[in-house]
């Protein structure tokens, strides 16, 4: 008992997801009996899995505005923001680009939906995605309680940033309330690592549900898709990112990836960027060593704008749909598609399954039938965690370029392999 203890919390949290995984698979192998049904999957599982992600979610809106409010106003250069600003929207509209580019040629390279063969048909809600005028005229709250209220996160970093820099601009009056934000950013940082101690026991039980009501029938029937975009999102990660990672920054992308585990675990096991803020953030700061003035800004806009993995996804099935449905692309679609993912992904907030709600639109408007989502829908899951972790890392990864280019980044805590207490006690 004492040596389980002793281990950090990523390491407690990669026990429990296995042991989740195998009981989850023991009871799947089991035929899921009626008890297992309702005293497990539909009872603990469901109560202590739904209860973790409900405290992920409780802490973002308070978390993002504090923390926010706090960068903006320790800011001393106004024109930081809008420098910051600039690289982290451009570097995001850049790896997304790279992102659908490398998934839309590898569709077009090995053909996944030729022959692919669904092994069921299921209907699908069709969204269309927000057009991007809406999304700049929606960013500016008309009240920030109701923002706030319905976790839109664009209106509350607008909100919080122009705050935080009115603070600075009150002088005296603003030192007092300044000093109050950082007080209740340091007890919200203590809430969340309260909660992070549930991690375990939620993500076993997130783990052993999904292992407990998968089947392995649709994987294997779309195993060309599923496979393909397995691929893309490695290689994206484990490739793309250390390249350019090394490339801006000049420092180690293996320390870099090595120290974001918790983040990843996170969001593999919630599948929802903006339920692992939270963590994300505090694995920035604390672990990899951003200032708080550059991470609480990049963080929560990147869980919200930059959706690599989903734009990987979307950009593979695109080519799956067309090819199953023996639609030839012209080049002009496949730009349109390239464009349409990566407006869709800026007004899309980062939630379970929404970048396949999205793709119906983007479907749409390529001239292509949205219905073709029913294909890829059972298998969407396990790529929506995954992809959910190449989101996050992605975020991670320009927000640590950005800091270091900003002179924000601080190098004692990146090479510090024992930095950020929280996680690897
Ligand atoms: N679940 C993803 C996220 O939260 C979004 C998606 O691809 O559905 O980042």
């Amino acid at each position: 008992m004492a040596s389980i203890n002793k281990l950090s919390l990523s390491a407690k949290i990669f026990i429990a997801m296995i042991l989740g995984a195998i009981a989850g698979l023991a009871l799947n192998i089991a035929g899921n009996p009626e008890w297992s049904q309702i005293w497990l999957i539909d009872g603990v599982f469901k109560v202590v899995g739904q209860i973790f992600i409900s405290l992920l979610k409780m802490l973002v809106v308070p978390l993002v505005f504090v923390s926010l409010v706090c960068g903006s106003s320790s800011l001393s250069d106004p024109k930081m923001l809008g420098r910051v600003g600039g690289k982290t929207i451009g570097l995001y509209l850049l790896t997304t680009a790279i992102a659908v580019c490398l998934a839309l040629s590898s569709a077009i390279i090995f053909k996944p939906g030729v022959g692919a063969q669904p092994i069921s048909k299921v209907d699908t809600q069709i969204a269309e995605a927000t057009p991007f005028t809406q999304v700049l005229i929606d960013m500016v709250p008309t009240n920030p309680v109701a923002a706030m209220a319905d976790g839109q996160m664009l209106p509350i970093i607008f909100f919080a940033v122009l705050l935080g820099i009115s603070i600075t601009l009150s002088k005296e009056v603003g030192v007092r309330v300044a000093s109050w934000f950082n007080d209740m950013n340091a007890i919200i940082m203590k809430l969340v690592t309260l909660v992070m101690g549930f991690a375990p026991y939620g993500v076993f039980s997130l783990i052993a549900i999904l292992a407990a009501t998968s089947s392995a029938d649709s994987f294997l029937a779309l195993g060309k898709y599923v496979g393909l975009v397995f691929a893309v999102l490695f290689i994206h990660a484990l490739v793309v990112y250390p390249i350019l990672f090394s490339m801006l920054a000049r420092l180690s992308p293996m320390k870099f990836l090595f120290k974001l585990r918790a983040a990843v675990l996170f969001a593999f096991s919630t599948a929802s960027s903006n339920a692992t803020i939270p963590v994300t953030l505090e694995t920035v700061e604390k672990r990899i060593g951003v200032s708080n003035k550059v991470a609480s800004f990049t963080i929560p806009l990147g869980a919200t704008i930059n959706m690599d993995g989903t734009a990987i996804m979307q950009g593979i099935a695109t080519g799956f749909i067309a090819q199953y449905y023996g639609i030839d692309l012209s080049m002009s679609q496949y730009l349109m598609v390239v464009v349409m993912v990566i407006l869709a992904s800026i007004g899309t907030a980062g939630v379970p399954s929404v970048g396949l709600v999205v793709l119906a639109g983007v479907l749409t408007q390529v001239g292509l039938p949205a219905e073709g989502i029913a294909l890829i829908l059972g298998v969407d899951r396990l790529l929506d965690m995954t992809r959910t972790v190449v989101n996050i890392t992605g975020d991670s990864m320009v927000t640590t370029v950005v800091a270091k280019s900003e002179g924000e980044l601080d190098l004692d805590i990146f090479d510090d392999p024992k930095a950020g207490v929280i996680y690897d006690r």
